[in-house]
């Protein structure tokens, strides 16, 4: 079987190549180069892509597959499996049709299975990075307290733990599940209205990086106040989910360590409005200084929407997280930020146009360089992921081409 060949305008993740091609073998970019510089054989397929902008396939870090109705935690919890597995299938179908090659599944009951399906070449969808169930400790924000405590750890998304010893168990069973990440919660959210409160210890969340770096996993926090934030830069997680609350001393840490910054602006803009005043003020500043902050340290910010697969709000619209982000970092940083920053975050061979990498790759109707709202769904004409293509000419191609 021959070469796939892709003509036109490139964005590596780096630079701009204005008439470019770029040559797929198997499942990866075997060579990139301007126009005529990569020789077409006999079974070569190539494709013409002018007036489109050819560009690695968007990541969005941050997300979930309740496969609820609404923002309800009852109802994450109590959906029925099957019908939440269904609802998830159709998000993946919907996210790969817009663009997105990689999601990374913060913590839900679902996402295992999608990730599974998709080493077995079964999902019409993108790469799932999984986390499995999310871990968190008994009674916090993200634990459905009007049940009782058998139910709650039956129907839970989340494992909840109590020591060192238990939250080192809580990370084997994600790892026995299959998990390619693992999410702790460090910190309550609104659920109480009033003053987030840290949750587990810096010893338990230690416990917990200890673990998953033993096992070659990474670790993603859920981190809300200056408390939260600086118990998990203690315990050496590698990202920084929400960090609602960032001081200037807090992100010249996170700087320091590498880690990377995952403000997940999306959900909050389709949510400011609604909930107590102190969860508007929160907002609010995360919105402003939070991320002027994020700005002006250079934090490696990567895009994560924390849209969480609900039928009142079905993944689709994930690029809206890169507009946000562009208003503070520019687009060729929001774009850096949802390709080549997202792939480093996650650890994974992705998000860039360079030979030796993952031919996860999307053609654009336009320019998003110059305007990120070209990312919008209807103008991704073209997706291939691990080599294959799944949408040619605005149509998905269930059966390949
Ligand atoms: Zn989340």
């Amino acid at each position: 079987m021959g070469s796939i060949i892709l003509k036109g305008k490139l964005f590596t993740g780096y630079d701009i190549v204005e008439n470019g091609e770029i040559k797929i073998t198997g499942s990866m970019i075997e060579k990139v180069g301007e126009k005529g510089s990569i020789e077409i054989k006999k079974d070569d397929k190539v494709f013409d892509f002018s007036g489109l902008t050819i560009m690695p396939g968007l990541i969005d870090a941050h997300l979930h597959f309740f496969g609820g109705t609404s923002h309800d935690l009852m109802d994450w919890v109590t959906v029925n499996p099957q019908t939440a597995m269904l609802r998830s299938t159709l998000d993946a179908f919907r996210l790969l049709s817009s663009g997105f090659t990689t999601v990374r599944s913060l913590g839900d009951k679902t996402s295992i299975a999608l990730s599974r399906a998709f080493k077995n070449g079964e999902l019409l969808g993108p790469r799932v990075f999984s986390a499995s169930y999310s871990i968190a400790q008994t009674g916090g924000d993200d634990d459905p307290r009007i049940l009782p405590i058998d139910i709650a750890n039956r129907l839970s998304y989340s494992y909840y733990c109590d020591s060192p010893w238990e939250c080192r168990k809580a990370v084997r069973l994600c790892i026995r599940d299959g998990a390619d990440v693992i999410k702790v919660y460090a910190s309550g959210s609104f659920a109480g209205g009033g003053k987030i409160k840290r949750e587990l210890t810096v010893e338990e969340l230690s416990a917990i990086v200890d673990e998953s770096h033993e096992a070659g996993l990474k670790v993603a926090a859920h981190a809300y106040g200056e408390e939260a934030i600086s118990n998990v830069i203690k315990a050496g997680v590698d990202s920084i989910e929400h960090g609602l609350g960032l001081t200037e001393k807090l992100a010249e840490e996170i700087k320091e360590k590498n880690m990377c910054y995952v403000p997940t602006l999306t959900a909050y803009a389709l949510s400011k409005n609604k909930g107590s005043e102190e969860r508007k003020k929160l907002i609010e500043r995360h919105f402003n200084e939070d991320m002027e902050i994020a700005k002006e340290k250079k934090l490696n910010i990567v895009a994560g929407t924390d849209l969480v697969g609900i039928s009142e709000e079905p993944h689709g619209l994930n690029y809206l997280e890169i507009v946000h982000l562009s208003k503070y970092i520019g687009n060729l940083d929001a774009l850096k930020a949802a390709t080549v920053n997202a792939a480093t975050c996650l650890g994974i061979n992705a998000g860039v146009l360079k030979e030796n990498y993952i031919a996860d790759i999307i053609a654009i109707k336009g320019n998003p360089l110059n305007d990120v709202n070209e990312l919008e769904p209807n103008h991704v004409d073209f997706v291939m992921i691990n080599g294959k293509i799944a949408k040619l000419n605005g149509i998905l191609m269930p059966f390949g081409v």
